[in-house]
């Protein structure tokens, strides 16, 4: 049975198990297609010029301010939430543009983690449908969460829209399947 542990927000089962080697258990090997880490992995065969190119229609130009450390953007900026939200990390600024994606219908569903009922440092892949219920993914948790996984399951519960709060490897491998229909 699938853990619920409130409304608008879920943690499906994921099955499967991370790659042996140099692997941050992103998601993909637990996903249905198993050759897919092969294609979708940045540590496996990288090609960021084209995925560039897909998601901002250009590779990164390194004389351009930071594009060389942070890839291609339209602009960069330095925001903090005012004021801080209670049990953020830092001031809750990310779940807070998550709540807003939900809010405004730009988006149904939110790929993220929240902490595990057993170990509240441990990362738990939750997909939140509610804008309030990201309230419970604030905070740091340390450890690899299989995010990128929960689109599978997302698809299959209706979602076509889809946000992810990920880490680098997570958004290279979203980026790399785009059938997944999330974004990063
Ligand atoms: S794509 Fe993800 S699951 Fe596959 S090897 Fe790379 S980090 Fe591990």
């Amino acid at each position: 049975m699938p853990l619920d542990p409130a409304p608008g927000l879920t943690a499906p089962r994921l099955g499967g198990a991370a790659r042996e080697g140099l692997c941050t258990d992103c998601g993909v090997s637990r996903m249905g297609d198993g050759k897919a880490c092969g294609r979708a992995c940045q540590f496996i065969r990288p090609d960021y010029p084209a995925l560039e190119r897909a998601a901002h229609g250009r590779t990164a130009d390194p004389t351009r301010g930071e594009e060389g450390f942070f890839g291609p953007y339209l602009a960069m900026q330095r925001a903090r939430l005012a004021p801080a939200a209670e049990g953020a990390q830092w001031t809750g600024i990310t779940t807070a543009l998550a709540a807003r994606l939900l809010e405004t219908g730009a988006v149904d569903a939110v790929l993220t983690v929240a902490p595990d009922p057993e170990d509240r440092w441990k990362p738990m892949p939750v997909i939140v449908t509610d804008p309030e219920a990201l309230a419970q993914c604030r905070g740091m948790r340390m450890g690899y969460a299989p995010v990128v996984a929960l689109a599978e399951p997302a698809r299959a519960a209706g979602h076509r829209r889809i946000a992810m709060v990920g880490i680098p490897c997570q958004v290279y491998a979203l980026r790399a399947l785009p059938d997944t229909g999330a974004s990063p």
